[in-house]
């Protein structure tokens, strides 16, 4: 769901003249007895086809759950939590602790999904639920979004309990099973269940923070510490309607058309936090002197400079980054070729920035479409505002030592704000900071297949994503 941004990046810091090195045929860092051991549960993993609906997640639970109980988790520290994702969608979260026996620290929390994107055999090259390893790829569905997350951080666990490493606190993993649909499982994860979830910090897998572009120049590696929320609004208009061969002024569709126009062309105030000024500052650095670079360097020295806010957002690099975002996504109306329309409804969908709440923004709808036009929020799901995490230094520090360790010594790190959602957002919203922070990368865009078509991930992406999360659990709880 996330990797947007790094596609964007690509042209904006394509700056070293020399030609760079490949990075799916160097070397990765894993042993190959623990490639061997990786890959047989990767591929079992991406073999379940846990999309919603087919009742297939728990086999995953067991999958990993069998993991870490060989490696030496007692079952009163491995729990499986069915629940209902959509009505007669039945899945399951699994949580697993990893006991330390002389913790220091508050636990941390290992947070990724079980549960997939629909993929349909007849439009995929090859089946999307058969595993596949092609040309330096793994194929198949869940190989970056995030079966391979899933599997990484796990097999990272249980290598170094097979070596004896002890964690100065307790690491707790939680893998939901709806991150892809509604987020129920998040929602129980961070309030119900949260005996079991409850912790100093999380860091997310879902979404790898390093990538190349096609000149296998680096991106850079955004740390996640912010999402916009999600909010869905309906548009509706209502009319007397009659018989259409006698045409009035006043019309549904009409109304709303007027309605979507003002919405297309609104402004929403731009705002800035702690995590988009870091962001900002390094995106200044790698633009230079560019007219992007300058607009940037304008906004963060006066965040009331509007137009220089303004001119960020148009800028196909950053939509969305400096303010809350509304566009219509989905159109409904009228009831009958001869009728005029009784009522019409559009789908607007908003990604709101962090801290401001949904009401907010349904007010601020209201007022612009005006009394005429119903504005609801999607009862299915009212988004819960995320604070920004703070820039914690021991998260940042743990990542950027490991990518320059295991992926690039060369690659920056900055944090970023995703304008897309992920479960971190329940646990965000509940009062503990989250990070996305996984260490698996891909060449831009054309590894860009989250959601889409023969998803893949580079074989040595995948292998070095283990030795990334040992680094990072013997880092934060070493
Ligand atoms: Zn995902």
């Amino acid at each position: 769901m996330k990797r947007a941004i790094a596609l964007l990046l690509a042209a904006a810091v394509s700056t070293g003249a020399v030609a760079a090195t490949d990075p799916r045929i160097l070397p990765t860092k894993l042993e190959p007895a623990w490639q061997a051991k990786a890959r047989a549960v990767f591929k079992q993993a991406i073999e379940i086809p846990s999309v919603h609906n087919r009742g297939q997640v728990p086999a995953v639970a067991k999958l990993l759950a069998a993991q870490f109980r060989a490696a030496g988790i007692p079952n009163s520290d491995i729990h499986f939590m069915p629940y209902e994702a959509l009505p007669g969608d039945h899945t399951e979260a699994l949580i697993v602790r990893w006991r330390s026996p002389h913790a220091t620290k508050k636990p941390m929390l290992i947070l990724g999904h079980m549960d997939v994107v629909e993929a349909k055999r007849s439009d995929w090259k090859y089946d999307p639920f058969q595993f596949r390893e092609e040309g330096g790829y793994f194929y198949g569905r869940g190989t970056s979004d995030m079966k391979n997350g899933d599997v990484a951080t796990t097999m990272a666990a249980v290598k170094l309990m097979s070596e004896g490493f002890k964690p100065d606190r307790d690491i707790i993993f939680f893998y939901s099973g709806d991150e892809e649909t509604r987020g129920v499982g998040a929602t129980l994860g961070s309030t119900k269940w949260r005996n079991l979830t409850d912790s100093e910090f999380g860091l997310n897998a879902d979404g790898g923070c390093p990538s190349y572009d096609e000149q296998f120049r680096s991106l850079g590696c955004g740390i996640s510490m912010a999402e916009k929320t999600f909010q869905t609004y309906f548009l509706t208009t209502h009319n007397p309607g009659g018989h259409s061969s006698r045409p009035r002024p006043d019309n549904a569709i009409y109304d709303l058309a007027d309605a979507l126009e003002k919405v297309r062309s609104y402004r929403f105030q731009p705002m800035q936090n702690e995590v988009t000024r870091a962001y900002f500052a390094e995106r200044a650095k790698q633009e230079g002197n560019s007219r992007l670079g300058q607009e940037i360097r304008a906004w963060l020295a006066n965040p009331n400079d509007g137009a220089a806010a303004d001119a960020i957002e148009a800028n196909p690099l950053e939509v969305g980054i400096t303010r809350t975002r509304c566009v219509a996504t989905m159109l409904s109306g009228g009831h009958a070729d001869n009728a005029l329309p009784q009522s019409a409804t559009a789908t607007v969908n908003c990604r709101i920035f962090p801290g401001v709440e949904p009401a907010k923004i349904q007010a601020e709808l209201q007022k612009l479409v005006g009394p005429k036009v119903e504005v609801k929020p999607d009862p299915e799901f009212i988004g819960v505002p995320t604070p920004a995490s703070p820039l914690r230094p021991d998260v940042v520090a743990a990542v950027t030592n490991a990518v320059h360790k295991v992926i690039d010594p060369q690659m920056d790190v900055f944090p970023e704000m995703s304008t897309g959602a992920s479960d971190g957002s329940f646990f965000r919203a509940q009062g503990i900071p989250v990070y996305d922070v996984d260490g698996s990368w891909g060449i831009s865009p054309i590894d860009e297949r989250a959601h889409g078509l023969d998803e893949r991930i580079p074989v040595r992406a995948f292998y070095d994503d283990v030795v990334y999360w040992e680094m990072i659990y013997k880092a934060l709880a070493g």
